[in-house]
């Protein structure tokens, strides 16, 4: 059966990191729906000039565009065996639309980082991503000897080392504006999954190591629960 990942929690939270290393270490790919949209707009296609605006001003596209991408995404043959969703469902709508696109692969995982909003707001105005690459690093992760593993994506990154640019939405007030559409929009689809026996929840202001280990340890949990079901 594939293992289908959701990762759940507002922006900041260190889904990303945490969906890449874990997908990493599963063989599966990583489905980041910001990541997809950006590249559309970096590529200057018409995806990408349809989101630009909205994107800008840190709210969603629409459902049905973003439903669609997915769709399409999971189709290909890498995502066969499973895959890591990160920042897909946002809203109950998606959240449906993901259990009808993964009906026969079996149950949703859903594991929850929590992290309370000032401490959000506080790694989000310091992160920096590669401008050629779209690597993420906090102020930390900047100055530590991991940068070789977080950069090195493309040949210009590998040659040159990473070009880190605050994202254009990390901004205080667009960082603001993010979290309070996530407590609008995405506490529904926490409410949407929360009552079934395959949802987690883990304490994001653990070291990434640490919250490493408790998404390892909930997605395993969460499994059992899936095969005595
Ligand atoms: P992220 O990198 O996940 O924070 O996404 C960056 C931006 O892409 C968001 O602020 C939205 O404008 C857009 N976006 C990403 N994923 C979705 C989604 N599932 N639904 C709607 N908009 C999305």
């Amino acid at each position: 059966m594939a293992l289908t990942l959701v990762m759940l929690g507002p922006p900041g939270a260190g889904k990303g990191t945490q969906a890449e290393r874990f997908a990493r270490e599963h063989g599966i790919p990583t489905v980041s729906t910001g990541d997809i949209l950006r590249e559309a707009v970096h590529s200057g296609s018409e995806l990408g000039r349809a989101v630009k605006a909205v994107m800008e001003r840190g709210e969603l596209v629409g459902d049905d565009l973003i439903i669609g991408i997915v769709r399409e995404r999971l189709s290909q043959p890498d995502a066969i065996a499973g895959f890591v969703l990160d920042g897909f469902p946002r809203t109950a709508t998606q959240a449906g639309a993901l259990d009808e696109i993964t009906a026969a692969r079996g149950p949703v995982i859903c594991v929850e980082i929590q992290v309370p909003d000032e401490e959000l707001v506080r790694r989000l105005r310091a992160r920096r991503v590669c401008e050629d690459c779209g690597a993420n690093a906090d102020a930390f992760e900047r100055q530590a000897d991991s940068l070789p593993e977080l950069c090195q994506n493309t040949d210009r990154c590998r040659s040159i080392g990473p070009k880190w640019v605050a994202r254009s939405d990390d901004s205080e007030a667009i960082v603001r504006e993010r979290l309070k559409i996530y407590r609008r929009d995405t506490r529904p689809v926490i409410d949407f999954y929360s009552a079934r026996p395959t949802f987690r929840r883990i304490d994001g202001m653990q070291t990434p190591e640490q919250v490493r280990e408790a998404l390892g340890s909930a997605v395993a949990s969460a499994l059992g629960v899936r095969r005595q079901g």
